[in-house]
């Protein structure tokens, strides 16, 4: 097979080791193969010109308009110093006169650039003191532009500074382009298409779906000639994205399933059944028992669970766990139950050891923080067996940690930890893995759970226990904050309680510290004891005091809990009827979704305030009206993933999963169902994807699934 696709950059006609030096650091292209996997981000029309004339005839003057100009260049002239340093350049057509500005790579341009020559001119207008200029537009010669017809889609490429002032911008990236397409093109006239760019996908698929070949999609996707190529390149390159991804994850599935033993936990035993029938405080919902029964199913079987649960806050997903590690204990085996944070997993402990009262099971804690003998103890009984149930942070994957025989890991909120710790879980007992349960505290779009979470099987709790009431939610400014002190006193002579919650971000800690206990006041002020009582927690006090001011507003001591997002998760005070939470334009969607849930769990009617400055961006602005809208967490989930991007939503980046170049699981919805049903269904025809038809999709899994980097796989 052919190795042009691995050429190093350095060798293509026109960019030598500087400029190739400058593509590995800026932008990671090594290769001829990573080059053409670097698709342009948008195009630009350049089979139309402007006139000089005609863009001073506009009032007011445009301005960041993409133009294009025929023209010839007057005069370069420097101007100012250091700093400041600039290039001007007259430029002139029939019609009028305008300024071309560099503030970068004066050196070069200048030395690309000759005064008296005729070139196109093509970038941004900006307007200064009543006169347009184009900033670092892209030239050329006029002679070399009529050389070749005009694009109507001309490529534009992602670039930085750096690589402008090296030649690289747009323009010289065509460049770069045409003549790698140049190459690419002679290659395979000499050694046939399949030599130097294999298709990867069947024939068969191709034909049902329409899609244009690799090469030609691969071309079109940088130099469209028309917007039907360009449409089809893109979705056949979405689709492609997206359909490996799919079919990698199911594939892997697939092989779990059938490959991997799990432990099985035939006997609902004592343990079990003395819980559900003594224990128990409330009667399950359908949905929990649903979910349970799937759960045992998986249990069950003889294969190794890896199962996610997703559920709205406060949707009872905890009984669930713990119900399964009961199953785990009754049939000799261990679990465990991981969270992120340790205020969490603090408080997972604390409640299924008071759940367990009476119960002969062993259930320990342990974090980085647990150390010296106390450290020593846990981790001698946990290996001897005689800890049932170990909860914790991830420390409980480090290497350290030995189980006697772990048959269940469970983790929460599993978006904010990576992909790798759920492997490591794997790993935590010999020779059968445990079977693993994830739990996801905000539900999840569809289209992450289906990328992140596309290898695991799901269960969704869809039903929130009964004497739940939507919580009203408003949105306050700042000059209403009488009126909302009113509020909430007309709420506690009603026997209510109520939270303010301030952010704490870390980077800004000591002012956010200010502003509580500035909130503190100010509160104290208007709500003066002895007739109210205010409780007060934040992150940085010691645990004991934490706790101590905790326990007064749940036993209703206090009527108000001021405090940081501490309590965020699992503080249930079903008293509690408002939730004001300050500087709300400062908190994520998921985020507020969740403080939310702390109230509307008794009280006839809840009340959630959020409070903000008058002026707030846009962005927060939609996210607020998210809030007012909507208290359904699957949602809430869709529109931040709108409004965010599925790269910063938590967990995403850590996964490497989304390294997506062209598909946008904003947008891609369709493709990706489409993508993910046809690799379910050709997998379940041919598992191994041992058919001669289906050749090129193995070839592609393996090495892909081998993690080479893109391109070393295709020679
Ligand atoms: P989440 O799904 O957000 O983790 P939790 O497991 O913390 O929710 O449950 C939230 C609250 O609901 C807890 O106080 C729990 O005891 C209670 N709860 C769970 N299931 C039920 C149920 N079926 N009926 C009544 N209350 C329930
Ligand atoms: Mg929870």
């Amino acid at each position: 097979m052919s190795k042009l696709l691995n050429t190093p950059v350095e060798y293509l006609k026109g960019v030598g080791p500087v400029k190739a030096g400058m593509l590995q650091k800026e932008l990671g292209i090594h290769t001829f193969g990573d080059l053409l996997l670097a698709y342009p981000f948008r195009y630009v029309d350049k089979t139309r010109f402007h006139t000089i004339g005609e863009l001073y005839r506009e009032t007011p003057l445009p301005e960041g308009r993409e133009v294009q100009l025929k023209g010839v260049l007057r005069r370069l002239e420097k101007f100012g110093e250091g700093r400041r340093k600039r290039l001007v350049g007259k430029f002139r057509d029939e019609t009028g006169v305008v300024d071309l500005v560099w503030f970068q790579g004066i050196y070069w341009v200048e030395k690309m650039l000759t005064p008296g020559k005729a070139y196109v001119a093509f970038g941004k207008t900006s307007v200064f003191n009543n006169s347009i200029n184009l900033p670092h537009p892209e030239m050329e010669e006029l002679s070399e532009v009529n050389k070749r017809p005009a694009l109507t889609f001309a490529p534009v490429y992602s670039s930085t500074e750096k690589l402008n002032a090296k030649g690289l911008d747009a323009r010289g990236r065509r460049r770069i382009m045409e003549a790698l397409f140049e190459k690419l093109d002679a290659a395979i006239l000499a050694e046939g298409v399949d030599a130097v760019l294999p298709e990867n996908l069947p024939e068969y698929l191709r034909k049902k779906l329409r899609l244009p070949n690799r090469y030609e999609a691969l071309r079109w996707i940088h130099f469209p000639e028309n917007e039907q190529q360009l449409n089809d390149a893109r979705r056949r390159l979405k689709f492609e994205e997206l359909f490996f991804l799919q079919l990698r994850l199911l594939h892997t599935k697939l092989r779990r399933k059938k490959g991997i033993k799990g432990h099985v936990f035939e006997k609902v035993g004592e343990l079990f059944m003395r819980f559900y029938e003594e224990k128990l405080p409330f009667e399950l919902t359908n949905a929990q028992k649903r979910v349970i029964k799937e759960i045992r199913k998986d249990l069950g079987s003889g294969s190794q669970m890896n199962r996610l649960l997703q559920g709205d806050v406060g949707s009872g997903k905890t009984i669930v766990a713990l119900l399964c590690m009961l199953l785990a204990i009754d049939n000799g085996y261990q679990a465990c139950l991981m969270a992120p944070t340790e205020i969490l997993a603090q408080q997972h402990f604390s409640g299924i050891k008071e759940q367990l009262e009476g119960l002969p099971v062993g259930v320990e804690y342990l974090s980085g923080s647990v150390k010296g003998k106390k450290r020593k103890a846990i981790l001698e009984r946990l290996a001897a067996g005689e800890i049932d149930i170990l909860i914790g942070t991830h420390a409980l994957i480090e290497d350290w940690v030995q189980f006697k025989n772990l048959g269940l890991a469970i983790t929460d909120e599993q978006h904010r930890f990576g992909v790798a710790q759920r492997a490591a879980l794997w790993k935590k007992n010999k020779p059968l893995p445990p079977h693993v349960l994830v739990m996801t505290a905000t539900p999840i779009p569809r289209t992450l759970a289906m990328t992140l979470y596309g290898d695991l099987d799901v269960s969704v709790i869809d039903e929130l226990p009964p004497g739940r009431k939507p919580v009203t939610t408003v949105h306050k400014t700042e000059n209403h904050r009488i009126q909302v002190f009113e509020f909430m006193k007309k709420q506690i002579a009603e026997g209510r309680q109520v939270y303010v919650v301030y952010p704490l971000i870390e980077e800004s800690e000591k002012l956010d510290l200010k502003n509580l206990m500035e909130g503190y006041e100010a509160i104290s002020r208007a709500f003066p004891k002895p007739q109210y009582q205010i409780s007060i927690v934040h992150g940085r006090m010691k645990p004991a005091d934490k706790d101590f001011e905790m326990q007064r507003f749940v036993q209703g001591k206090t009527q108000i809990m001021i405090a940081t997002t501490v309590i965020e998760v699992g503080v249930n005070v079903p008293n509690a009827s408002v939730m004001v939470i300050e500087n709300t334009e400062r908190f994520g969607l998921s985020q507020l979704h969740q403080l939310r849930g702390r109230v509307g769990r008794g009280a006839d009617k809840s009340y959630c305030i959020l409070m903000t400055e008058f002026k707030i961006s846009n962005e927060a602005r939609e996210r607020i009206s998210t809030m007012v809208r909507t208290n359904n967490g699957f949602e809430i989930a869709e529109a931040d993933l709108k409004l965010r991007g599925p790269g910063n939503i938590e967990g995403t980046r850590q996964s490497g999963l989304l390294n997506l170049r062209l598909a946008d699981l904003t947008q891609d919805e369709k493709i990706l169902k489409t993508a993910r049903d046809l690799a379910i269904r050709i997998l379940e025809k041919d598992p191994e994807l041992n058919h001669p038809l289906n050749a090129p999709l193995k070839y592609w899994l393996e090495v892909v699934g081998k993690g080479t980097r893109h391109w070393g796989l295709i020679s």
